[in-house]
């Protein structure tokens, strides 16, 4: 007797709709072995309704030639059929050739039958009425129960064998397979079983790889030491294993069978493996449910601790074929998540592998720079907006590399930035800037301020305040002749770190000016708190200012506004006659711009500075020789 008709069934183990019974390449290969016609029409539908390949038999002679010719992953039969010796089916079908250890389901005609079909051996049992949804849903389960117990199986021998293979070589340096903290797979025993999975894999075989870094972990070694850490991985490895029990995240994939993996593959890093894995979008709540898991607080000693991951993931075949591409790939989605701020997942694209390539590139050859000579300072003119004069010089740092040609300073820059190079190459350039300034000095040139740029990274991984004693302490140059240039986007942050030094900088008589001001979102509220002495209103308004009339709005409220704070203001990029004559309708009183030079090198920079020296002009004419000088825009 049947309790629904197969028309009526609108989903199947995951929730979803059934695909139309159409069997997929890699589905599991059910037999159904029954007298009963209608058992065998309605279960035909239904398994096949949940992915699977169905062969039906109609005797248990049968059904032994299947199980030799084509072997089932599990086996339903009816109670009803008898064995030679009229044993029940359940127990007749252990006799038969790869029966033995075949996942069996027994179809029983009440509840005291199937009492004794589980106790004489059958793995799961349903009674009669037939629900044929809970039937295939069970056969499915236990489909997926023995693959994954045969692939625990194969891993487990894979493990024991390069166990081995580490004792008896003892000059072979291949680290243990599992993990001594988290009882994990190492990377290089998740490799292995990776490029297992990947080795069979045939059309339509998708798997995906899920690469896992906890976001500002050495924060909680830092805080509390190494084994508060070790705490944190520890739990970080039972959630993961969790999250890949959890059925309804695999268990739907292709009617309920899926291959999982966790590993700890370094340190903070963890790698995980699905198969299959369909597309982006059934792997995205894979992700989510990853990240979910670090929502609850982890527990070190009694500390509630609250930590985030950055996963980046990369799918096979179309992102890698390999476990060494895959994980690679995985870790850059990784990276650039975690450059957004963790606590999210990205997934692989072609773009992060070249703009990655570029990167690497760019951080390789820029190690060698400062001995190579290929770094260089130039120049660009502050210009006292009435009198015309140069008053200060904006230090601005140029990259000629033999191999990449010219890389412009915003290329270069935020790659060092990320490997916290740039505290090395700002100290250069401090050193550098300082050390003409004291030139052009000695050379008694006109007494102008030199302005630096200082990167984030300088004032949280370098210690500013001794830099710049060391640097003027060299150079004998005046505190008061130093500016710092902190951009509002990057380098101006309420941090009590960053408030103290900026602090302690201003109490020495150096100054801090706020650059790219309008590019941020620092409230004007915000800006109360720094220790300022000028702001920089950005280039993009200064250029828009002539035709937009919401640029030039905006860039008369910001040099009103700085007035109040009482803030000097240095207008950049400006390139017209007109912009320097409304700049100075606002009462703005510094330019700078290529109107008056681009950026310079020293020597063309001291021409400017001794020109500029001699009785001011009315016009910029003063800059007649730019035209020649070497220059960079
Ligand atoms: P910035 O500090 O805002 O520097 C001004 C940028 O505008 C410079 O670009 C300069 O060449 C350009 N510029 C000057 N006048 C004009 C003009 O009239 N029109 C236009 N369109 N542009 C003009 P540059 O040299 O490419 O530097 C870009 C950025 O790189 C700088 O922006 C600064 O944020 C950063 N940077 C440069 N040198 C250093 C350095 O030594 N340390 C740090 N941390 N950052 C630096
Ligand atoms: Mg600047
Ligand atoms: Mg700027």
């Amino acid at each position: 007797m049947m309790t629904a008709s197969p028309a009526s069934l609108t989903y199947r183990v995951d929730g979803s709709s059934p695909d139309g019974g159409e069997a997929q390449p890699h589905a599991p290969h059910a037999l159904l072995a029954s007298r009963q016609e209608d058992t065998v029409i309605w279960g035909r539908k239904w398994l096949e309704r949940f992915g699977f390949r169905v062969s039906t038999a109609g005797t248990l002679d049968e059904a032994a030639a299947l199980l030799e010719n084509d072997p089932p992953e599990v086996m339903i039969v009816d109670g009803s059929l008898r064995g030679p010796d009229a044993a029940p089916a359940w127990t007749a079908v252990r006799k038969l050739p790869g029966g033995a250890d075949l996942p069996v389901l027994a179809i029983c005609p009440n509840d005291k039958e199937a009492r004794r079909a589980v106790a004489e051996g059958s793995t799961d049992v349903v009674s009669r009425p037939i629900e044929w949804q809970v039937l295939s849903r069970r056969a499915a389960r236990l489909v997926e129960a023995h693959r994954t117990s045969r692939e625990l199986a194969a891993t487990r021998a894979e493990l024991e064998g390069l166990r081995a293979k580490a004792g008896s070589d003892s000059t072979h340096d291949q680290a243990q397979p599992l993990d001594g903290l988290t009882g994990l797979p190492q990377r290089k025993a998740f490799e292995q079983v990776l490029d297992g999975a990947l080795g069979g894999s045939r059309t339509g075989f998708t798997l995906a790889v899920l690469f896992l870094d906890l976001d500002r972990f050495k924060l909680i070694n830092g805080t509390y030491g190494r084994l508060g850490g070790s705490q944190v991985l520890v739990q970080v490895g039972e959630r993961l294993r969790a999250c890949l029990r959890k059925r309804e995240l695999l268990g739907p994939r292709r009617a309920g069978m899926a291959t999982a993996a966790v590993a700890r593959l370094a340190g903070d890093a963890f790698g995980m493996m699905v198969s299959p894995a369909g597309s982006r979008e059934d792997v995205a709540p894979i992700a989510q449910a990853v990240l979910d898991a670090f929502t609850q607080p982890f527990l070190v000693d009694e500390a509630e601790v609250y930590v985030s991951a950055s996963v980046g993931i990369a799918i096979a075949p179309a992102d890698g074929t390999t476990a060494e591409e895959l994980l690679q790939r995985a870790e850059l989605a990784m990276a650039d998540a975690g450059r957004r701020g963790g606590g999210a997942f990205r997934f692989y694209s072609r773009g992060l592998s070249d703009a990655r390539q570029r990167s690497l590139k760019i951080d390789r050859l820029l190690r060698r720079t400062l001995e190579r000579n290929e770094l260089s300072v130039h120049y660009q003119p502050i210009i006292d907006s009435r009198s015309q004069r140069i008053v200060g010089a904006e230090a601005l740092l140029r990259w000629q590399s033999p191999e990449l040609g010219n890389v412009p300073p915003m290329e270069f820059i935020p790659v060092a930035e990320e490997t916290g190079f740039m505290v090395e190459i700002g100290r250069w350039v401090l050193q550098t800037s300082c050390r003409a300034l004291r030139e052009w000095d000695e050379e008694r040139l006109p007494h102008i301020r030199m302005a630096t740029n200082v990167s984030l990274c300088q004032l949280t991984r370098g210690n500013l305040p001794q830099l710049v004693d060391e640097v003027l302490a060299e150079t004998g140059v005046e505190p008061t002749r130093l500016e710092l240039e902190l951009s509002e986007r990057g380098a101006l942050r309420s941090d009590p770190e960053i408030l103290r030094q900026l602090q302690a900088l201003r109490r020495r008589g150096v100054r801090v000016s706020v650059d790219d001001f309008g590019t941020g979102d620092s409230a004007i509220a915000y800006l109360k708190r720094f220790p300022l002495d000028t702001l920089k209103v950005d280039q993009s308004f200064v250029a828009g200012a002539l035709t937009d009339p919401d640029d030039a709005a905006i860039t008369s409220a910001m040099i009103a506004m700085a007035h109040r704070l009482r803030l000097r203001v240095v207008a950049e990029g400006v390139e017209q006659q007109q912009q320097v004559d409304l700049l100075n309708r606002l009462e703005c009183e510094e330019v700078q711009g290529f109107f008056f030079s681009p950026p310079v090198p020293a020597p063309a920079f001291r021409e400017l500075l001794s020109a500029n020296a001699k009785p001011a002009r009315k016009s910029p004419a003063v800059w007649p020789e730019l035209g020649t000088q070497e220059v960079t825009r």
